[in-house]
């Protein structure tokens, strides 16, 4: 398996390559050259899987240069119900990502039982694994810089605590993030982990990295690598719960099933993307946005018209205040037929701060990948938290909400609605008080989390400052 990029000049990778790099060299991101496919047979065999072989199946098409026994050791010491244990449905605990009936033909797919919370321990927790094998078994180390505003971060510092040849420099804006996200982070004193809260707001920390990441010289000399949404192998682990929530809401492999997906950087739904090329019988995608409808609104007009971060509005669903998806790209690649050319026209004009109209032929074909969206608002995503607390005693967090309201606009009774749950709504307090006059329970391990001592570093906003600390701490 060789992977290629969006943009079509970049010399072909394989797997091992392309996670540990970022953007491909033309700027593009890079996909798999041509999409393995499962037949209804294999489809068969897999419904029976525990989650780690279903995962180490999928992986195996995937990546063809680490050794299978080794994947699969990676695989299992990934997906363990230790680590992934938090499961409120308490029903069986080697299932990493339980499936939820709330009504016939409406589910919603837990995937928030990791370390924080949050659904990107599913691809965090891998990578971790993952980039400590590779880089061990080269002799290679590896800096990571990242920025959060909220569930990256602690996601990623879960994940690489305690890995050999791994530091992680995380920034932060100082102040800013949720008393629980900040204890989250903060209250980890690992010797590789170093928290940078920045005196300023989230998006100068993303400038910062950016300045960091540019500078190439700077980069390699110190090591420096990351793990923000547009990497492959965060992508690739989470195409798994797509076929884990297929199997558990059908009987047989024929069966079509719609998703509902919230959507920021369009990660999560490029992966659901990626399990219905695969050949998962999924008719759906539902693109579930927030007032940030960026998305919402070209997969209604084709007009893909990104905004500034100053007119990103900061809403309840934080994790989804984002005018510009990252990985969006990496879907209008298939659409466009994989025409690199057509595709690096477009992102000129995005690259530049512009936007883009799909012809009227290629705006058709969107159907055929099977997307459709939506966008909510404060008050859709109250009334529903409020709702489900009342009619199923179930609270789910505005992120999922958002996912519900989609879902809700979109459902047809016939067939299986999926939605993804992406957090736990006792990382949103605030939202859920205000919805349901309760304050979400917390387990004992985390009762007091917010008076647990901190380490964290508190800089200007600076670029030179960061560079400087990066490299007095490696
Ligand atoms: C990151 C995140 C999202 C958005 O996921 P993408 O992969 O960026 O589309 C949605 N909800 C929560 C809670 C998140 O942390």
């Amino acid at each position: 398996m060789k992977y290629i990029s969006t943009r079509g000049k970049s010399p072909e990778l394989s797997f091992c390559d392309v996670l540990l790099g970022g953007l491909a060299p033309d700027g593009g991101l890079y996909l798999p050259k041509k999409y393995p496919k499962f037949t209804e047979n294999e489809l068969g065999l897999m419904r029976s899987m525990s989650y780690q072989d279903l995962a180490f199946k999928i992986f195996e098409k995937f990546i063809d240069d680490i050794p299978l026994k080794d994947l699969k050791e990676i695989v299992g010491k990934t997906y363990t119900p230790e680590m992934f244990g938090y499961n409120r449905t308490n029903q069986n605990p080697n299932d990493i990502t339980p499936t939820l009936k709330l009504d016939d033909n409406f589910h919603l797919l837990s995937l928030s039982n990791g370390p924080t919370l949050a659904f990107k321990d599913i691809a965090m927790q891998f990578l971790g694994h993952i980039f400590e094998y590779v880089l061990t078994k080269n002799n290679k180390t590896l800096n990571i810089l990242g920025a959060t505003s909220g569930d990256t971060g602690p996601a990623a510092e879960y994940a690489m605590k305690g890995k050999k040849g791994i530091n992680v420099f995380m920034l932060s804006p100082y102040g800013t993030m949720s008393s629980f996200q900040a204890a989250q982070m903060f209250s980890l004193h690992d010797d590789n982990i170093y928290n940078i809260a920045v005196k300023g707001v989230f998006d100068d920390c993303q400038d910062i990295v950016k300045a960091v990441s540019n500078d190439l010289h700077f980069k390699a000399e110190n090591k420096i690598g990351a793990v923000n949404s547009i990497n492959w192998g965060r992508i690739l682990a989470q195409i798994v719960y797509y076929f884990k929530g297929y199997f558990d809401v059908t009987t047989d492999n024929k069966a079509l099933v719609d998703f509902a997906v919230p959507t920021g950087n369009f990660g999560n739904i490029c992966a659901g993307h990626i399990a219905r090329m695969t050949g998962l019988p999924i008719r759906n995608l539902v693109v579930a946005t927030n007032e940030n409808n960026v998305l919402d609104e070209f997969f209604k007009t084709g007009n893909y018209q990104p905004r500034s971060s100053a007119a990103t509005i900061q809403t309840s669903s934080p994790s989804m205040d984002i005018s510009k998806a990252s990985n969006f790209e990496r879907f209008i690649f298939d659409l466009l037929g994989r025409d690199s050319g057509r595709l690096s026209g477009y992102w000129k004009e995005i690259d530049q701060g512009g936007s883009f109209k799909l012809s009227e032929e290629e705006f058709d074909r969107i159907s055929d990948f099977g997307f459709i969206s939506s966008s909510s608002q404060h008050i859709n995503r109250i009334k529903l938290i409020s709702n489900y607390f009342e009619q199923f005693g179930i609270m789910i967090d505005t992120h999922t909400a958002d996912g519900v309201k989609a879902a809700l606009d979109h459902i047809d009774k016939n067939t299986p609605m999926i939605v993804l749950e992406t957090a736990l709504p006792i990382k949103f307090e605030k939202s859920i008080l205000e919805a349901t006059g309760k304050k979400p329970k917390r387990p004992n391990a985390l009762k007091d989390i917010e008076l647990l001592d901190k380490k964290l570093e508190v800089l200007d906003n600076d670029v030179d400052l960061i560079r400087s600390f990066i490299r007095e701490n490696i």
